[in-house]
């Protein structure tokens, strides 16, 4: 099978796609491209997994949310949507911690309050 992605590379069959939810590791089957590593996980190892994902409770959300970032001042505002503040309990008022991973990933983390 040619990788519908690159067109260039074939899919192996993998039994060992990691997704990761919500800190959670789950090992999936599926196809693997040999040129540029695109997965495609199977149909039915992709339902399991959110079957299990949502009996565990973590999977419901958007697990990216796509946000413009706005200036202001002499810096830059994230806001967090509004379902995403409900489901975190976000008060607005908390203190966060900003890791930069890689070139293009912020680890944003809610910091424990002092009350
Ligand atoms: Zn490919």
């Amino acid at each position: 099978m040619r990788c519908p992605v690159c067109g260039k590379g074939d899919l192996h069959r993998v039994d060992d796609i990691m997704s990761e939810i919500e800190g959670l590791a789950f090992v999936e089957r599926g196809h693997r491209c040999s040129a540029c590593g695109e997965e495609f996980i199977d149909p039915d190892d992709s339902q399991r997994t959110i079957k299990v994902a949502r009996r565990l409770g973590i999977w419901g959300e958007p697990l990216k949310l796509h946000r413009k970032l706005s200036p202001s001042g002499r810096g830059i505002v994230l806001r967090i949507p509004e379902d995403l503040r409900r489901s975190m309990s976000l008060k607005g008022t908390e203190t966060v911690s900003l890791a930069k991973i890689g070139k293009k990933r912020v680890l944003l983390e809610i910091e424990p309050s002092e009350a």
